[in-house]
């Protein structure tokens, strides 16, 4: 057992972990323990062969001055190798590609050509408006604990948008878009999905902007993949243990004992645990995750680094008719050797659906809709075909196995979770969450933003 008594102890490395981890170490003896051998958890990247491949997360999105993101990475000066990703996606839809370009009357004249609506500039400068005025606010308080900072801060930052707020997504689209194509709503809930987790009939139509509008700011891919910028930010907690997974941790009087599965111990006044809420919040509980595809592919043409392609039905064994596709860059030779490209693709599945399989029954299940994602991918990319020189999948079960999660995601910004359904990072005085199922949302916006919100709560109560 180790003699230091940490002032606090966050179990994890996801963004949350590592966000909330730098910014305490500045005043107090912070540890940070990580059960994996790497960083980032579902932003991780992870090396097969000679290719690197990002494990979830590949948009670092929203990386624009005055934003969330931004301000964290600004706060420590980090140095980044970064290229930008305009357009931040390209989106195909049958015959139809429309390409998110980050300058607003480019894309509307993109969207024009796939989607006419005589009244979509108008909607699409209220998306960029709604999602500037909302981020510009930026003062965001949030703790069941202290009612009335929460309520006090809330009301500043959530009452100019309540009409948006209140007003059902679905209800929305048709005021601003009215007689909207199936088509056009199509595109726009798959856009959403890939943000909030849900689509357009369960969602308010503040989050709908929101959700619609990360691809009018600057997003970036990470030269080397995510893990890269986990590099960056180790540096700034010199605290820092991998291959410790936590297995039990015991609250005396003044402080815990941590124990993990190899027998280390550690002592720390408070604990700060970067895992879902759900153990604390059941009520919460989301089946809701992603199964992932990677793919090594030789080819020497150039192609954007992100691609949602939607098909007609859904993909059997999963919850969505689209797939989200990130293809490194073509100079990245960080990630893969020259002429290789590492890609990353996901969708979403249920947790339930890969659970109570017979062990044959789930790796026919699994090559099933591995082979259904390839096929949906060489359909749009025809050249990548014979070209595949390597692919395997990960299922919630894989995602359960490596970094203790099987739901992914975060919870969805569904109606039913507005607000105060949404849980607090503080459980008492020692005891705290933080990443993707707490307080704002997910992705790496929210979750920068949440850990700037326990930083406040713990620094100023
Ligand atoms: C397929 C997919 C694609 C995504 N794409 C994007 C994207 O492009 N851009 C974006 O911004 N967001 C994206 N997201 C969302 C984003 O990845 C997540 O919201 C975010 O990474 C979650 O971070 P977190 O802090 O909650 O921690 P997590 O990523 O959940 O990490 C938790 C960490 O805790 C560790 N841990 C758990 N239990 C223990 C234990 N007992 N002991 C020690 N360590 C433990 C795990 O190993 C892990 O490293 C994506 C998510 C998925 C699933």
């Amino acid at each position: 057992m180790e003699k230091i008594i940490y002032d606090f102890t966050v179990i994890g490395s996801g963004i949350g972990g590592c966000a909330i981890a730098s910014k305490l170490n500045k005043n107090y003896n912070t540890l940070l323990l990580e059960k994996e051998p790497y960083l980032g958890g579902c932003s991780g990247s992870f090396k097969r062969g000679k290719t690197t491949y990002n494990i979830g997360a590949t948009t670092f999105a929203t990386y624009q001055e005055g934003l969330p993101v931004y301000d964290f990475f600004k706060e420590f000066d980090l140095k980044l190798n970064l290229k930008k990703s305009d357009p931040a996606i390209t989106v195909i839809m049958g015959d139809k590609t429309i390409h998110r370009y980050q300058e607003l009357d480019k894309f509307i004249d993109e969207i024009n050509k796939s989607f006419y609506h005589p009244k979509n500039k108008e909607f699409w400068y209220k998306v960029k408006e709604i999602s500037n005025l909302f981020y510009k606010r930026g003062d965001f308080y949030y703790n069941k604990d202290n009612f009335t900072k929460t309520f006090y801060h809330l009301a500043k930052s959530i009452i100019p948008f309540s009409f948006y707020f209140l007003l059902p997504a679905k209800k929305g689209l048709q005021l601003f878009l009215p007689n909207i194509s199936k088509e056009y709503q199509e595109f726009i809930d798959n856009q959403i999905l890939i943000v909030a987790q849900a689509k357009s009939d369960e969602i308010n139509f503040m989050t709908l902007l929101l959700s619609l509008g990360y691809a009018l700011y600057d997003n970036y891919y990470p030269i080397g993949g995510m893990g890269k910028i986990f590099d960056e930010i180790s540096k700034h907690i010199p605290n820092l243990k991998l291959k410790q997974d936590v297995t039990s941790i015991t609250k005396h009087k003044d402080m815990f004992t941590i124990t993990t599965k190899k027998g280390n111990i550690y002592q720390s006044k408070n604990i700060i645990l970067n895992k879902p809420i759900f153990k604390q919040k059941p009520e919460l509980y989301t089946d809701q995750s992603a199964f992932v595809v990677y793919l090594s592919v030789k080819s020497d043409e150039i192609y954007h680094h992100h691609y949602q392609i939607i098909n007609d039905t859904i993909l059997k064994h999963s919850i969505s008719n689209s797939i989200f596709v990130s293809i490194s860059d073509y100079d990245d030779d960080l990630i893969a050797p020259k002429g290789i490209y590492s890609i990353t693709i996901s969708t979403h599945t249920k947790v339930s659906y890969w659970e109570n399989l017979s062990a044959s029954q789930y790796e026919i299940q699994k090559q099933m809709l591995q082979a259904e994602i390839v096929k949906l991918l060489l359909s749009q990319f025809p050249s990548f075909y014979g070209n595949i020189t390597d692919v395997f999948s990960a299922t919630p079960k894989t995602f359960g196995r490596y970094i203790k999660r099987k739901t992914l995601g975060g919870i969805p910004l569904s109606f039913k979770n507005l607000l105060f359904n949404i849980p607090s990072p503080k459980i008492d005085d020692n005891t705290y969450y933080v990443g993707d199922t707490v307080f704002p949302a997910q992705g790496w916006p929210g979750v920068i933003m949440g850990a700037k919100n326990l930083e406040r709560i713990i620094n100023n109560g």
